[in-house]
C-alpha cells in the first residue's frame, strides 16, 4: 500500500488518516526505515527476501519510486527519460515488499525515549527498530542569488533528475557545471555526450582531484578538451548573475568570464546527519557513528548507506552500501553480522576516458606512475613500498582486478 502526500497541500491516501486522527500503535514488531533510496529500499528487500515479516514502514522525503541512482549521469547519452530510470513506482515498491510507503513526506524529529518519529505533518509513528538511511545533501559552495536560482540545480535523486532533464530536453543548452568530482565529471561528460555544450569550472587543477593523481587527472582533462568540453581548471567562481541578454553570467577569480543557459552545481555531498544529531546520536562529519553491526550510539536505531560512518569510513559508493544492506538485514533477522569492505575500486563512467580507482585511506609515500598517452596505471605505495591505493586509465582499467587482489581492504 502506498500513502502518496503532496507537498502543498498534503493529500492523504489509503493508509493515511488525516492528520487530526492520531495513528495507531503498532502492536508487534515494528520496523521504520527512513529514506527511500537504495539504503533503505534495498534493506527492506533484503528483509524481505530471507523471509522477514514484520512490520515494514518506509518514509521518504522524495517520490519513493525505486532507481539506481548511478545511472542518473548517464541518461542523456543513452537518451532515457526520468521515468525510463525509474525502475518502480513508490506504488509498485509498497506491493513487492508488503510495506507501508509514506512519500514526499520529511521525519522532522526522533524521539529516543519512546521509539517514535515525528512526520512533517504532524503525525507520530512508532518503532521497535529504526534505520536512518537518510543519505546527503548536495553542498551548496555559497548561496545562490534568488533570481537565478530557477536556472541552478543539483542532482542527487529522480526527482531533481526530473526538473534538470525537463529543463534541458527541448534544445541543446550551454551548461556550465561548478565541481570537477564524480558526479561533475560524469555530468559533464554524459551531457557533451547528449549534445549540451558543457564547461567544468573547479578550484582543483586537474578533474576528479580525491580519486586521481595529477598526471592522471591531466590525462582526463586532455580527453575532455579533445572532445570540445571547455575547462575552467584552478579557478573558483566569484559571482553567479544575469547577463543583460538573461543568460548567466558566470566571473571567475581570474575575472574570466562564462555564458551558460544552466548550471548544475556538483560540489560535494555532506551525510544528511541532522535527525540524529538533534536526538542525541552520535555524529561526526562523516556521518552518523556506527559500528560494524550498522548500530549507532542508540541500541535499536541503525544507520546505512550515504549516511552511515562505520567504523570511520564513509565510502559513498554502491559496494559498501550494499554490503551494508546484507549485514544489517542479517543482523535484523536475529543473526548478528559485521560488515566489511573489501578492496572495490570506483568505475568512473565518463566514457571519453575509462577511469578506475582505489584512492588510498593515507597519504601514500609516493605515487608510481607509469604508461603514456591515455594509458596509464599509478600505485600508491607505503613507506615500506606496499601498495595501498591505484588509479587507472584508457585501457589499462583492465588491470583494476588483479590490484584490487593486492591492496588492502578498505574496511577489512
Ligand atoms: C550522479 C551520481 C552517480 C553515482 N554513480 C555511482 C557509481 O557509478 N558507482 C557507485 O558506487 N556509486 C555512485 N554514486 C553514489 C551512490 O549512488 C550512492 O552512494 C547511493 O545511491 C546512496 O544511496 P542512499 O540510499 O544512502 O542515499 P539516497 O539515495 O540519497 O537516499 C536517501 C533517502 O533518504 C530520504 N530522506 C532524507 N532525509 C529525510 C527525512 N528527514 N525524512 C524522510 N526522508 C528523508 C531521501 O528522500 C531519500 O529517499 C553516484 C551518485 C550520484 C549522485
Amino acid at each position: 500500500m502506498v500513502a502518496k502526500q503532496a507537498f502543498v497541500p498534503p493529500t492523504f491516501g489509503d493508509c493515511m488518516p488525516a492528520p487530526d486522527t492520531p495513528l495507531p500503535l503498532h502492536s508487534h514488531s515494528a520496523l521504520i526505515i527512513i529514506g527511500t533510496g537504495m539504503a533503505g529500499i534495498g534493506l527492506a528487500r533484503a528483509l524481505r527476501r530471507q523471509g522477514d515479516t514484520r512490520t515494514i514502514t518506509l518514509v521518504s522525503a522524495d517520490s519513493g519510486d525505486d532507481y539506481s541512482k548511478p545511472l542518473l549521469s548517464t541518461g542523456f547519452a543513452k537518451r532515457l527519460t526520468p521515468d525510463q530510470l525509474a525502475q518502480r513506482s513508490a506504488r509498485e515498491v509498497a506491493e513487492e515488499l508488503n510495506a507501508e510507503l509514506i512519500t514526499h513526506t520529511q521525519v522532522v524529529q526522533l524521539h529516543v525515549d519512546n521509539r517514535r518519529i515525528t512526520l512533517g505533518n504532524g503525525h507520530q509513528l512508532h518503532y521497535d527498530d529504526l534505520v536512518l538511511a537518510t543519505g546527503a545533501a548536495p553542498r551548496m559552495p555559497f548561496n545562490v542569488p534568488e533570481n537565478v536560482a530557477k536556472r541552478c540545480f543539483t542532482v542527487n535523486d529522480l526527482d531533481e533528475y526530473r526538473r534538470f532533464h525537463t529543463t534541458l530536453a527541448s534544445a541543446p543548452a550551454r551548461v556550465a557545471i561548478v565541481g570537477a568530482g564524480l558526479v561533475g565529471c560524469e555530468f559533464a561528460n554524459d551531457l557533451h555526450a547528449g549534445g549540451h555544450q558543457v564547461t567544468l569550472i573547479a578550484p582543483e587543477s586537474t578533474p576528479l582531484p580525491r580519486l586521481l593523481p595529477e598526471p592522471l587527472g591531466q590525462t582526463l582533462s586532455n580527453a575532455f578538451q579533445a572532445a570540445g568540453i571547455q575547462l575552467a581548471l584552478g579557478r573558483t567562481l566569484q559571482t553567479l548573475t544575469l547577463a543583460p541578454d538573461n543568460a548567466l553570467s558566470l566571473r571567475l577569480d581570474n575575472g574570466d568570464r562564462y555564458a551558460a543557459d544552466i548550471a548544475l552545481l556538483a560540489t560535494g555531498l555532506t551525510p544528511r546527519s541532522e535527525l540524529a544529531e538533534a536526538a542525541g546520536l552520535a555524529v561526526s562529519r562523516s556521518g552518523i557513528m556506527v559500528d560494524r553491526q550498522l548500530r549507532t550510539s542508540q541500541p535499536n536505531i541503525f544507520a546505512l548507506g550515504d549516511v552511515a560512518c562505520v567504523e570511520g569510513v564513509n565510502a559513498m559508493y554502491v559496494q559498501p552500501l550494499q554490503a551494508s544492506v546484507k549485514a544489517l538485514a542479517s543482523t535484523l533477522s536475529g543473526t548478528p553480522t559485521n560488515v566489511s569492505f573489501g578492496a572495490w575500486p570506483v568505475l568512473v563512467k565518463t566514457a571519453l576516458l575509462p577511469v578506475v580507482a582505489y584512492p588510498p585511506a593515507t597519504t601514500p609515500a609516493r605515487w608510481r606512475i607509469e604508461g603514456e598517452g591515455s594509458e596509464m596505471t599509478a600505485i600508491a605505495e607505503n613507506k615500506d613500498g606496499r601498495l595501498i591505493g591505484f588509479a587507472l586509465t584508457g585501457g589499462c582499467v583492465r588491470r583494476k582486478v588483479e590490484l584490487s587482489r593486492v591492496a588492502p581492504a578498505l574496511l577489512g
